[in-house]
């Protein structure tokens, strides 16, 4: 059982973050954000494919004058991506749910005056987003670019929020490494309450950001650390969310849908089994009830796995079982084992909703 750091609750539109909240996924656009019609596709993408909050990339005042309309086309809680010029936060301010803002480009004080200033008055939260790569120089000359850099300017950022008053404060401490975010995302933790957004930036393709976020923030989730996520992908926006939502589940920190168990086969394997696992995945990604179920290529461990799965298969030479909570149910024929399976999976599921 994960316990969570207690963290303060702040509302990202209608999306609570922190808190007991459940961990939100997130994910970011890549069009233009002012090519309204493609920006509202990605989001649109992004709605489907399951995210929580989407962020769009606001580079200049066309952007920032695009977001009125963007926000009225979604339901999903706008977060406004702001570097370098602060008057675009003080434009998007008026439209979006939060703002993000890198501390290591906007360093000016006045200016993040101006900027907590519209936010307090639309009552919209901040994200300190600190990033390795783009330290504040007093930060980087003191402790270049480390865990220990990140932390510092997140904390001296806080104060200076928390100085003005405004507390609806989320923070971000990101590297493209999983040692230096970890460690930055634990150090910071027991010194503050607001909530973190975790991420490891810049993580690469597909197959490794899956590992790097898996072990950098499946680390950090079961050290109870992290509110809410964004997985960077160099690549599609629906495998942000589908990553994302793969972490939460296979740490445990929540709990729905199938958790498939398959071995990975070997010379005693008696049956076409990737076909079959993948035949099982397809048809069972629609159950939202926690299941656990088991998929095994011949007896060795089939029955032990099948006592603790809600469901299982065990394949044999031709033939094989079909058994709900380590009792068998069927013998079948291989040819009609998956489809005796799949009908025991959905009862399973409709007793259990
Ligand atoms: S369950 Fe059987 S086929 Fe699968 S890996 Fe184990 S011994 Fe091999």
């Amino acid at each position: 059982m994960i316990k969570r750091y207690p963290t303060k609750q702040i509302m990202v539109g209608n999306v609570a973050v922190g808190g007991d909240a459940p961990i939100s996924v997130q994910s970011m656009t890549y069009s233009k954000t002012h090519d309204i019609v493609a920006t509202n596709e990605q989001i649109r993408r992004l709605h489907f494919a399951g995210a929580d909050i989407v962020r769009v990339a606001v580079p200049a005042m066309e952007d920032a004058l695009a977001l009125k309309e963007i926000k009225a086309n979604t339901s999903l809680p706008l977060v406004a991506d702001i570097h370098y010029n602060y008057k675009l936060a003080l434009v998007a301010a008026e439209v979006v749910d939060c703002v993000r803002f890198n501390p290591g480009n906007i360093s000016d004080k006045g200016k993040i005056k101006e900027i907590v200033k519209a936010c307090s008055q639309r009552r919209i939260p901040i994200r300190i987003g600190v990033n390795c790569g783009s330290l504040e120089d007093q930060f980087e000359n003191k402790y270049g670019q480390s865990a220990e850099g990140m932390i510092a300017s997140a904390l001296y950022n806080i104060k200076y929020l928390e100085d003005l008053g405004f507390s609806d404060i989320k923070v971000s401490l990101k590297a493209s490494d999983v040692q230096r975010t970890v460690d930055a995302y634990r150090g910071l933790r027991p010194q503050v309450v607001y909530p973190f957004h975790l991420g490891v930036t810049e993580a690469g393709t597909l197959f490794h950001s899956t590992i790097k976020s898996a072990i950098g923030l499946g680390s950090l989730i079961l050290d109870g650390i992290g509110d809410t996520m964004r997985i960077s992908i160099t690549g599609e926006l629906e495998k942000e969310i589908e990553v994302g939502r793969a972490i939460l589940k296979d740490s445990g920190a929540v709990k729905d849908g199938v958790n498939i168990i398959s071995c990975p086969t070997c010379g005693r394997i008696e049956a076409d089994l990737v076909k079959a696992v993948a035949e099982v995945e397809a048809a069972t990604k629609h159950i939202k009830t926690p299941l656990n179920i088991s998929v095994m290529g011949c007896v060795v461990n089939a029955i032990g796995e099948a006592k603790g799965a809600d469901v299982a298969i065990a394949y044999g030479k031709g033939s094989g079982l079909v058994m709900r909570k380590g009792e068998v149910v069927a013998n079948l024929d291989e040819k009609n084992l998956v489809e005796r399976f799949l009908q025991e999976v959905e009862e399973a599921a409709k007793e259990l909703e």
